[in-house]
């Protein structure tokens, strides 16, 4: 049965400027991917990191594409973030290569950089932070590690769009990141992604890669003549269309009054929750700002975790688990271990977190929350 006024737990923010946009797209006669939508977000994404933009299908397109132009290769060792959706690691697989998975520090849940500096061997070629859930890693520590081995360092801001560290922004923290725009992230075109990469030579690679390996089929319509271009690589069709692009030149536009929103929840749970000694709420250090793609509670050992959920569902108060620890997934049978990983896998939950959540709905929030902690509370510790 559904719930009379369900608060659920992600909503995207899309609209009449939306919309609006969309319609020009239409209107102009040219919808796949490259053309003049697709051009304009570019520009607009290299203009807000200061670096150079591919847009392209989604996040995991443009990790893909940034282990190809950095040149891995089969039987390499890249480092990945173990806490965190699980695409740096499926990433790596493509290339047959080889994801060692690296523990997070137990209070930001990003990349621990001494995890990370104990596993680099002889194979290692470089390293992937993500910025989880929208925290920044710790890039400082990270870059003086790669710079040391001579590794690059990829920067996963999938959540992370609008985020800072160390008054930089989150998508311009290493020498090439990978953005979403996927439904559930801050800025969105339902589907989306971007590689913002500070060499050019890596955002061309990854740019023509993403088109069969021939460019542009918009640019060559220009051409006076008749171009016939010629396949000299395996490439792939990871373009993002200009209808997605025209959907996102306004949500980029409209990210910090987004952003603002969910902090405004963020610090909202964050008064009414602190008090509450049955859960650990998120910290962020004081050199860094959270995009709060989720907000996520570690609940006491003592709560039964799915029963709690189960409960405040059948509120009609949308949850879930945190993400995933990676070495944890069947996919990729590993004898390692990354016990805070593990930790935060098992006892995380996040609720609900959008830019349109009300005052009224997050105090319901977090009333339902606290008494379904002492409901599902064990009395044997
Ligand atoms: C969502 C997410 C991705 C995948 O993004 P898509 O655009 O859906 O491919 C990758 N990395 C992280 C950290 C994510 O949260």
């Amino acid at each position: 049965m559904t719930h009379p006024h369900p608060i659920p737990l992600v909503h995207a923010s899309l609209g009449e400027q939306e919309l609006a946009a969309v319609a020009e797209v239409f209107a102009s006669g040219w919808p796949a991917g490259q053309g003049p939508k697709g051009k304009a977000l570019e520009a607009q994404l290299s203009r807000r990191y200061d670096a150079h933009a591919v847009a392209v299908s989604n996040c995991g397109a443009a990790l893909h594409l940034a282990l190809l132009a950095l040149g891995v290769r089969p039987g390499d060792e890249v480092i990945v973030a173990d806490y965190t959706f699980p695409a740096p690691a499926h990433a790596v697989r493509y290339l047959d290569a080889v994801p060692v998975f690296a523990d997070v520090r137990p209070d930001t849940h990003t990349i621990d950089p001494q995890a990370a500096a104990d596993l680099i061997g002889p194979k290692t070629v470089g390293i992937i932070a993500v910025d989880t859930v929208g925290l920044p890693a710790d890039y400082r520590e990270l870059q003086a590690l790669a710079d040391r081995h001579g590794l690059f360092l990829i920067e996963d801001a999938a959540c992370a769009v609008g985020a800072t560290y160390q008054g930089r922004q989150a998508g311009a923290l290493a020498e090439v990141a990978c953005l979403s725009f996927h439904g559930r992230k801050g800025a969105t075109s339902g589907e989306g992604g971007a590689l913002v990469a500070t060499d050019a030579a890596v955002a061309a690679d990854a740019r023509l890669r993403s088109s069969f390996g021939i460019g542009s089929i918009f640019d060559q319509s220009k051409v006076v003549g008749l171009p016939v271009p010629e396949f000299t690589e395996v490439g792939y069709n990871f373009k993002l269309s200009d209808i997605a692009a025209a959907i996102l030149q306004v949500q980029i536009g409209r990210i910090e009054e987004l952003l603002a929103r969910r902090a405004a929840v963020a610090a909202h749970y964050q008064r009414l929750l602190a008090d509450e000694d049955l859960l650990t709420l998120p910290q962020v250090p004081d050199d860094r700002t959270h995009a709060w793609q989720s907000y996520l509670v570690r609940l006491d050992d003592r709560i039964d975790r799915a029963a709690l959920a189960a409960d405040l569902r059948g509120q009609g108060i949308g949850c879930g688990h945190g993400t995933w620890a990676t070495h944890l997934q069947p996919v990729f049978e590993t004898k390692q271990t990354c016990p805070v990983s593990a930790d935060l896998f098992h006892r995380h939950l996040a609720i609900p977190m959008h830019a349109e959540l009300t005052t009224g709905q997050v105090e319901r929030v977090v009333a339902a929350l606290r008494t379904a902690l002492r409901t599902h509370r064990t009395t044997t510790a």
